[in-house]
């Protein structure tokens, strides 16, 4: 609920921070406390890192436990509020380096772990970024065409082979458009690799990166 009632409605119940788990009400931001959103306020600066000879924004370092928490609440909770947040968060990058004629395609799920959780969480936030303008995410250009395992669980190397070849492309790319690969995080950048790849060989030539988080990266100028 938005407008009037829905501020009546927070203020009536408190909600808890994805940040912190604190419960916070009267007026404060509407998914996080004002310490977290201090920990995450947009004077940040962006990263930027090279992974597969692709250039990967990145909003926030993975470090920091306030993004980390947010990002996990949507993966892991279910917790579809924490899309919006990092949605918002991502905007910025859309709106200071990628530009026009761009497709974003969201790195996606394998159909069964698809129907394990019900959502792509890399697609919601893609859209919770891009709403409100012309930017179309295309779930259908990437195909995952085997499962692996989550590569939260694995070390850099069995990261690599994990997702090694693991994505196709449905038809044909156009080398005019620019591919925005998304995904919530980057940390190897295996995954973000294999998906340039698989878009390289179906002919695209410009392809950038975009993510909520990444372990590490150079500092853009604000
Ligand atoms: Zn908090």
């Amino acid at each position: 609920m938005s407008g009037l009632g829905g501020k009546f409605l927070d203020y009536l119940y408190p909600k808890q921070c994805l940040g912190c788990d604190l419960w916070f009400s009267f007026g404060g931001p509407k998914f996080l406390c004002s310490v977290c959103e201090g920990l995450t306020i947009n004077t940040q600066p962006i990263l930027r890192r090279s992974v597969e000879g692709v250039i990967v924004y990145s909003r926030f370092l993975y470090s920091n436990q306030v993004v980390a928490k947010t990002v996990q609440a949507l993966k892991y909770e279910h917790i579809f509020d924490a899309s919006e947040v990092c949605g918002g968060w991502v905007s910025q990058i859309f709106e200071r380096f990628i530009p026009e004629e761009t497709v974003i395609v969201p790195v996606p799920l394998h159909v069964s772990r698809l129907s394990e959780r019900g959502y792509n969480q890399a697609e919601l936030i893609c859209l919770a970024a891009t709403q409100g303008r012309a930017i179309p995410v295309k779930t259908d250009v990437l195909v995952r065409t085997r499962k692996t395992e989550y590569q939260a669980l694995l070390n850099e190397e069995s990261r690599r082979t994990n997702v090694a070849n693991v994505f196709s492309v449905n038809g044909v790319c156009d080398p005019c458009v620019n591919y925005v690969i998304f995904d919530d995080v980057v940390t190897s950048g295996s995954t973000m690799g294999d998906c340039a790849r698989a878009l390289r060989a179906a002919g695209a030539q410009k392809i950038f990166g975009v993510t909520v988080a990444s372990t590490h990266g150079d500092v853009v100028a604000l």
